[in-house]
Order: structure tokens, then C-alpha cells, then sequence
């Protein structure tokens, strides 16, 4: 199909950079062709080379920017474009905020066919740097065999040595020079991908943003770690540090984390705390090194503040809370509504949610493991040949990007809350849910986005649906 168009491959070109792909790359149109090109920006105008053709869009590599968009700013990172962690941090943070806010109106408009979307104004970071309370750090080894601790290059596996992400707190620096001297000291091997041997995969630092405690686990190809008790020595000096764990993972796929964890210092887990804007009453959160939590917590407070809203709650309701992960939401709700379940399914998560219940001083909130799209249907189902209906006066879902699964929509829908609050981090599967739910008895009433990944093209996604036309 190449002769359908009056460009071939290895051939250059000049297009301007209209917009920014899911997949992180310029998008631009030439001869009514869409093109990719990696690291161009929006308005950006750039001479690029064809390396792809398909029959209505390409690739083409970028070899020029003759016109640089004049959003550009300079980006705080060196590592920027070769990390390819932070797609837009040469985008001036306006800028990305408008990119995310369109992105997300022109998903609910294409996929989920909405013509009118009641869109509220996107909520920005004040400073949208070093918000990330998480980082997992891949360890390896170097050309010159030196052990290097960074992040994989663009889409590769390849280690560019970085110990200081601007995303992150400064404080993983200290820790990834304690686990490298550690390691060159005494002669402890970092993983390497290709021959599956090796010890250290990946280190990953967590820390509660309010209370300052920090958790530090090795991910090990392996059970045991030699001389364990030196390198938690040189730790316990980091200020805050509260837990030291490791994570057996053997075996040779790209999911970090094994199943496994073993706590060699401190506790299992560090605790953060969490308050909503208007003064409204703080949460301490318990974190296992397995459970979800939010990244950055200062954008957090502002979504689960907004999810809060918009479950607009007066003290009497049932509510399901679906992919609760640690209870974070739940346990806001639980304060004002009468009864909230939550449904999550990693174990670890929901022992945290019950200790977070408990901690919290809050009994109106049980929770179960298992998937969310088998347990609320098998509870819909019991509760009918019972004689009767499933109940919910609100549900709140917060799935993974892939969002909800449809046998977990039907069941909502059958169950017929007055509102359901779809919290999402893609607004892709959100636009075809919403679309799922809207043929159904609700309207999309309210959205927002909440940038919770600044420098990144991803964001996060608040919005209510109503029972009624
Ligand atoms: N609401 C929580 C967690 C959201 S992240 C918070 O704000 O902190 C999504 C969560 O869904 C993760 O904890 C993940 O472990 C969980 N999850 C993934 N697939 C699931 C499924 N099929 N059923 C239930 N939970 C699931």
C-alpha cells in the first residue's frame, strides 16, 4: 500500500507536531498521513525521516526540529529523552496540563461518544517536581562491569545511571549509594536480564510524604542475601528509615516484585498520612511493600477529596468501593456514609485496609479480597436467590488501566446505584466504560482531571455518573 502515498521509506520530510500519542510520541500530518516521531513536542516544526509505513499512519524518526514549539522550556532532567519516563518535561507545565485536558475530552468524545462533556477545569501541582513518594530503581552492571542503578532507556532494558530522578525525593540517592557500596564491597552481583543470573534485580523506596518514614526493599533473584546485617547497618543511618525488607523474585520476567516478602529490619510496612483539602479529618494509611498507593501524594489528597464530592454522601448510604487497594478511599467514605465495602485483590492490600480501618478507629467499612468482577456479581447473585435485591446507594470503582471488566458493569448497572464514581488512570478504558454505563439509565455529570503525573503524559481522572436522564 505504499504507493498510496507520495512518500517512502527513508525519506524526509517536514511536518508540525499537532499532538502527543498515548505512546508517548509527536503526532503530526503529512499528506494526510499521521506520523509518530519520537521526542518531538506539540508545535514543534521538524524535519523528520519515514522508518515505518502503514496504510494511514507511519513513523518517521526525528532529524531536525527547524522551529522549535515555543512551549518549550528547559527540561530539569539530562536524562530526559533518553530515560523516556518524563514524555512532556520539555513542555512548559501550562502546556501540559491543556495537552492532558483535551487528551481526556477527546477520549470520552471518540471512544465513548460523548457530545457534551462537563468537563471541570484540570487541577495542576504547584510544583510538579520531586512528588513521587515511590521509586523502583533496576540494578546492573555496566560495560566497564560497574554496578549501575538508573532507569531503562526509552522502551529498552538498557540502565542509564541515574540515582537522582527529578521526580523523586532526594533522600534515593542515599539509599541506592549504601545498596551499591554494599554490593561492591562485598561482591554482591546485580541481576542481569539476558543470562537470568545474579542477585539484585531492583530496589524499591517508598516514603509516607507526611510522616517521613521510608521503606527500602531488595528485590532478589535468590532467597538469601550475604551479609544482610551490613547493609541494613549502613541504612538505619538514612534518617526515617523504618523498614528493610527483601522480595524474592527468580524468576526471569519483567513484573519486579515477587511474591515474596521478608522483613529483616523495622516493621513490614511504613505508615502515611492523609489529609483532605477543606480541613477535613486525616487518615493514617499503613503501606506494605506489595500494595497500591497513590505515587504522589499531594495530588491524592486533591482526587480522593474530589472523589468524596462527587459521591456527594449525607451519612445514610451503602457504598461499594471497587479496587480499594489499601482502603485509601474507602476509609473517607466509611466517614460518611453508613456502610462501605471494599473489594481488592492483592491479599496484602486488604490486610492493610482492615489495619487501616482499625488504626483509624472506623467499623463501618468491610473488606474482601478477590476480583472485583467476580465478587460483586457472586454477591448480586447470592443476595438474589435470597429473594433479594443487591443493594448500593453509591459505587466507587478505581481500576488499573485496563479498566473494568464488563461482567463487573452489568452487575452494576443491574444493581442500579443513584451514583457511581469512576475514578481511572486511562481515559481510554474510561471512555468505553462510560459508554457501557451511559447506555444504560445513567449521564456522565461530572469530570475532572487530576494531574497526578506531572512531566508525564498520564493522569488521573475523576468522574460522576447519575441514575437518570
Ligand atoms: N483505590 C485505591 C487503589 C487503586 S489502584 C487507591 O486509590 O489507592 C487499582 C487497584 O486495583 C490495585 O490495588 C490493584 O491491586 C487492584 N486490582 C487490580 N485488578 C483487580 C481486580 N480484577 N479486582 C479487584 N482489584 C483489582
Amino acid at each position: 500500500m505504499e504507493d498510496s502515498v507520495n512518500i517512502k521509506k527513508n525519506e524526509e520530510f517536514v511536518l508540525r507536531i499537532k499532538d502527543m500519542g498515548a505512546a508517548e510520541e509527536g503526532i503530526g500530518k503529512y499528506e494526510g498521513m499521521t506520523f509518530f516521531v519520537k521526542d518531538a513536542l506539540i508545535g514543534d516544526l521538524v524535519r523528520a525521516r519515514v522508518t515505518k509505513l502503514k496504510r494511514t499512519y507511519g513513523y518517521a524518526r526525528l532529524m531536525e526540529i527547524l522551529e522549535p514549539s515555543p512551549d518549550r522550556v528547559d527540561p530539569p532532567c539530562a536524562f530526559h529523552r533518553q530515560c523516556g519516563g518524563c514524555q512532556l518535561q520539555a513542555l512548559s507545565y501550562e502546556k501540559q496540563l491543556e495537552f492532558k485536558q483535551k487528551k481526556v475530552e477527546n477520549n470520552l468524545r471518540r471512544i465513548g461518544g460523548f457530545e457534551q462533556v462537563p468537563m471541570e477545569a484540570i487541577v495542576g501541582m504547584e510544583q510538579p517536581c520531586r512528588y513521587r513518594n515511590k521509586a523502583q530503581y533496576p540494578v546492573g552492571t555496566d560495560a566497564d562491569g560497574n554496578i549501575v542503578a538508573g532507569f531503562y532507556a526509552g522502551r529498552t532494558h538498557q540502565i542509564i545511571p541515574n540515582r537522582d530522578c527529578v521526580l523523586g525525593l532526594p533522600v534515593n540517592r542515599h539509599v541506592l549509594d549504601a545498596v551499591i557500596e554494599f554490593m561492591e564491597r562485598n561482591h554482591i552481583s546485580a541481576y542481569d536480564e539476558k543470562t537470568g543470573r545474579g542477585l539484585i534485580r531492583h530496589v524499591l523506596i517508598r516514603c509516607g510524604f507526611a510522616t517521613k518514614e521510608i521503606m527500602v526493599c531488595l528485590i532478589l533473584n535468590g532467597r538469601k542475601l550475604p551479609r544482610q546485617e551490613e547493609l541494613v547497618a549502613e541504612l538505619k543511618k538514612i534518617e526515617g528509615m523504618t523498614s528493610v525488607s527483601l522480595n524474592f523474585n527468580e524468576k526471569q520476567t519483567n513484573v519486579i516484585l515477587g511474591e515474596e516478602t521478608e522483613t529483616i529490619w523495622g516493621q513490614g510496612y511504613i505508615t502515611d498520612d492523609v489529609r483532605l483539602p477543606d480541613g477535613r479529618k486525616t487518615l493514617a494509611y499503613r503501606i506494605s511493600p506489595q500494595s497500591f498507593y497513590q505515587v504522589n501524594p499531594v495530588q491524592m489528597e486533591k482526587l480522593y477529596g474530589l472523589a468524596l464530592d462527587y459521591a456527594g454522601l449525607s451519612g445514610a448510604e451503602t457504598v461499594w468501593d471497587l479496587y480499594c487497594g489499601i482502603g485509601t478511599i474507602s476509609l473517607f467514605l466509611a466517614q460518611k456514609a453508613k456502610q462501605v465495602y471494599g473489594v481488592e485483590i492483592v491479599p496484602q492490600a486488604i490486610e492493610d485496609a482492615r489495619q487501616n480501618a482499625r488504626l483509624n478507629g472506623i467499623e463501618n467499612a468491610e473488606f474482601f479480597v478477590g476480583k472485583a468482577e467476580e465478587i460483586l456479581p457472586e454477591f448480586y447473585e447470592k443476595e438474589a436467590r435470597a429473594g433479594r435485591k443487591a443493594h448500593a446507594d453509591v459505587i466507587v470503582v478505581d481500576p488499573p488501566r485496563k479498566g473494568c471488566d464488563r461482567r463487573l458493569l452489568d452487575t452494576i448497572l443491574a444493581m442500579a446505584p443513584d451514583r457511581i464514581v469512576y475514578v481511572s488512570c486511562d481515559s481510554a478504558t474510561l471512555a468505553r466504560d462510560l459508554k457501557v454505563l451511559c447506555a444504560g439509565e445513567y449521564r456522565l455529570a461530572r469530570v475532572r482531571v487530576v494531574d497526578n503525573f506531572c512531566q508525564t503524559v498520564h493522569c488521573e481522572v475523576c468522574s460522576c455518573l447519575e441514575r437518570g436522564n
